[in-house]
C-alpha cells in the first residue's frame, strides 16, 4: 500500500473562499452585499484570535463585516436583545455568535433566538431539524466542510461505512447526518464506545472529532480507508496534533488530513459561504 495523499485543506479552502468572492462581487453588481456580524462577549484570547481571522476573512470576500466586542459582563437579556436588533437589520445576512461564552450565559439559549436565515453556524433547532430531515438549510461549518473536501477528492460516501468518532453538536453528529444524507452507512462513537478500535477497523471514511491527541491509531486505519481529522490538540511544547496518528495512519489510508492544515481552514471558508448563500436567498 503506497503512503496516503493529503488533503490540501489551506488550498481547498482557498478554492472555496475564491469562489465567494466571485459570487459577492456578483451580488454586488445587483446592489446587495453580503453581511456578517461576529459578536464577541468578554476577552478570551483564543476567541479574540478567531474572531480576527473570521472578520479578516469576510473583508477579503468582499462583505461588510463588523466585529460587536461586549463586555464580559454582558446580561443575558443584553445579549438577545443585541441578536434581536441584528436580526431586524436588513443589511445583515449572518450573525455568528464566538463560542464559549463567559461563564452564566446561556449559549443555547442565545442561539435559539438568532433568526434561522441569519444563522450562519447553522446551529439553531430550525437548522438541525432541516439537517435531520434533509431539507435546505444552511448547514455547520465545520461538517459542511468536512463534505467538501471528500468531494473535492472525489471520494463516494454511497454505500461506505463511515465512522464518526465525537457526537458533538458542533461536528460529530451533523457530520453523521450529512453522510446519511449522502447515502452512507453512519456508526457514531463517543466516550462510552467500546472497543474503538474494532469499529474503525472496519471504517471506509473515519471522522474523528474528540480532541484527544492522537486518539486514533494509525495501525486502527484500514488500508486504504480515508482520514479526516476534525481535532485541534495542542501539545505541552506548543505542537499542534491531531486526533488521529499521523504518520502512521498515512502509511495506510488512501486519504488523509493533516493537522494543522486540514480541516481547519474549511471552517472559515464555509462560514464565508453560509453567508453568501444566506445574502442571496435575501437578494432573490
Ligand atoms: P466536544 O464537544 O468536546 O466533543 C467531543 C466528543 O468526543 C464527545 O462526543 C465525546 O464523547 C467524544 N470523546 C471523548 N473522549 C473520547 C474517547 N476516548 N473515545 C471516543 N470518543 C470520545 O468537541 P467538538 O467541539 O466536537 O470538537 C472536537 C475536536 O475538534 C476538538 O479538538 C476541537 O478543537 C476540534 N474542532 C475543530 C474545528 C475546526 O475548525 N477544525 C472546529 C470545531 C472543533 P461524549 O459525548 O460521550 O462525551
Amino acid at each position: 500500500m503506497s503512503p496516503a495523499r493529503r488533503i490540501d485543506g489551506k488550498a481547498i479552502a482557498a478554492d472555496v473562499r475564491a469562489d465567494v468572492r466571485r459570487g459577492a462581487e456578483a451580488l454586488a453588481a445587483r446592489g446587495v452585499k453580503p453581511g456578517l456580524v461576529v459578536v464577541l462577549v468578554g476577552d478570551d484570547p483564543a476567541s479574540q484570535v478567531y474572531v480576527r481571522n473570521k472578520d479578516k476573512a469576510a473583508h477579503e470576500a468582499g462583505f461588510a463585516v463588523r466585529t460587536l466586542t461586549l463586555p464580559g459582563t454582558t446580561t443575558q437579556d443584553e445579549l438577545e436583545r443585541v441578536v434581536a436588533e441584528l436580526n431586524s437589520d436588513r443589511a445583515v445576512h449572518g450573525i455568528l455568535v464566538q463560542m464559549p461564552l463567559p461563564r452564566g450565559l446561556d449559549a443555547q439559549r442565545v442561539i435559539e433566538r438568532i433568526d434561522p436565515r441569519k444563522d450562519v453556524d447553522g446551529l439553531t433547532p430550525t437548522n438541525v431539524a432541516a439537517l435531520v430531515t434533509g431539507r435546505p438549510g444552511l448547514r455547520p461549518c465545520t461538517p459542511a466542510g468536512c463534505l467538501v473536501l471528500l468531494d473535492r477528492c472525489d471520494v463516494p460516501l454511497e454505500g461506505r461505512h463511515v465512522v464518526v468518532i465525537g457526537r458533538s453538536m458542533l461536528v460529530g453528529k451533523p457530520f453523521a447526518f450529512l453522510a446519511l444524507e449522502r447515502n452512507a452507512t453512519v456508526t457514531i462513537a463517543h466516550s462510552r464506545t467500546t472497543d474503538l478500535p474494532a469499529l474503525v477497523r472496519g471504517a471506509d471514511v473515519v471522522v474523528a472529532a474528540v480532541g484527544r491527541p492522537e486518539l486514533v491509531r494509525g495501525d486502527w486505519i484500514r488500508p486504504g480507508a480515508v482520514v479526516l481529522d476534525v481535532g485541534i490538540n495542542r501539545l505541552d511544547g506548543g505542537r499542534l496534533v491531531g486526533d488521529v496518528e499521523f504518520t502512521a495512519a498515512a502509511e495506510r489510508a488512501s486519504w488523509i488530513t493533516p493537522v494543522p492544515g486540514g480541516v481547519g481552514p474549511m471552517t472559515i471558508a464555509m462560514l464565508l459561504s453560509n453567508t453568501l448563500e444566506s445574502a442571496r436567498r435575501d437578494a432573490r
